[in-house]
């Protein structure tokens, strides 16, 4: 634990911020692509920087936000909101000036020998709407990822939420407010008619027709299927909650998937038994920047992993047969 304790802490500081901004401050921004963001985003991200700027100076940082975008698009009041916020959550007085540097600390467009991977708030329009969201952080070391911490506000059954870190390949969970860890593991599960498929909320973000596709084909229940936004999905394979996500995109898209929504989970879930790839069957690459060159994503508990591969392979070959 001696690397992740200062990240646990700060994303435990970032739940908290999280907490205030939809109680008293919620207030959207839209980034191109219709992305939205809020001051959570900006305040949760500041913190993570912040807290690796001053633990692991030597290392890099990728983060999903950054200062300029938050000084242009955050109005002014939000801005001294978001400030005020951060003072009193870090208990120190804290400058606009501060926020936009610690911001910019995440913006490294290449890994260095260690690099963090930091989504202040993945599930933003979870987030908005009062669903689920997490804060996600990996580490990157020589290109492989290797640890990761993800607090997760909403985790169905905590109460105040959980917080799971994963390091040496083995996967923890811990209430978000302290106490002991626990060891997890995948569930063993691998009859297709008890499975637990998982899905994102958003229509936008995946195709729901072609992973519908892959259930059909496998016999997976659609009765069965659990609807969460962000990487919580990752976070209950981990915890022996449901045995698949899959992520296929719609064939219009352009969007690439970017690192810091998938290597936290893809640690978590590795180091909890299960298995992470892309559409067939290869490992995901975070080493090539914030976009992964990947053509989607298969987590599973591993048990099912090699079905689940050739069933996305079956359906992608009927697509390009068609
Ligand atoms: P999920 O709730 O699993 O769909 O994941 C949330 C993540 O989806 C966000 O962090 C975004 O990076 C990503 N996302 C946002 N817009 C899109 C889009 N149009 N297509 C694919 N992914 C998106
Ligand atoms: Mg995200």
């Amino acid at each position: 634990m001696r690397d992740l304790t200062p990240v646990i802490d700060a994303v435990r500081q970032g739940a908290a911020l999280c907490r205030e901004v939809q109680a008293h401050y919620l207030t959207r921004s839209d980034k191109t692509g219709q992305e939205p963001v809020t001051i959570a985003d900006y305040g949760a991200q500041a913190i993570l920087c912040r807290a690796l700027m001053r633990h692991f100076p030597a290392d890099t940082v990728i983060a999903e936000e950054s200062g300029a975008q938050f000084a242009q698009l955050v109005e002014p009041e939000q801005r001294a909101q978001i400030v005020t916020l951060v003072s009193r959550i870090l208990n120190t007085t804290v400058t606009e000036a501060d926020l936009i540097e610690w911001l910019d600390y995440g913006q490294t467009a290449l890994p260095g020998p260690r690099t963090w991977l930091i989504d202040p708030v993945d599930g933003t329009k979870g987030f908005l709407a009062f669903r689920h969201y997490v804060t996600a952080v990996a580490l990157l070391e020589d290109g492989q990822a290797t640890a990761a911490v993800i607090g997760a506000p909403e985790y169905p059954g905590f109460e105040g939420g959980a917080l799971f870190y994963a390091e040496n390949g083995s996967a923890h969970l811990q209430l978000m407010n302290g106490g002991t860890a626990r060891r997890i593991r995948v569930s063993d599960r691998s009859d297709m008619a008890t499975l637990r498929a998982l899905q994102s909320v958003e229509k936008s973000h995946v195709s729901h027709d072609r992973i519908g596709r892959v259930r059909a084909l496998t016999g997976i229940p659609d009765a069965l299927v659990g609807w969460a936004d962000s990487q919580e999905k990752y976070a209950r394979i981990a915890n022996g909650d449901a045995e698949l996500y899959l992520r296929l995109n719609r064939t219009t898209s352009t969007r690439p998937h970017y690192v810091w929504d998938h290597a936290p989970g893809t640690v978590l879930v590795q180091a909890a038994g299960g298995r992470v790839s892309d559409l067939d069957g290869a490992p995901l690459d975070f080493s090539q920047g914030r976009a992964l060159p990947n053509s989607g994503v298969i987590a599973t508990n591993g048990v099912i992993h090699a079905q689940m591969v050739a069933a996305v392979q079956t359906i992608l070959a009927t697509e390009g047969s068609a």
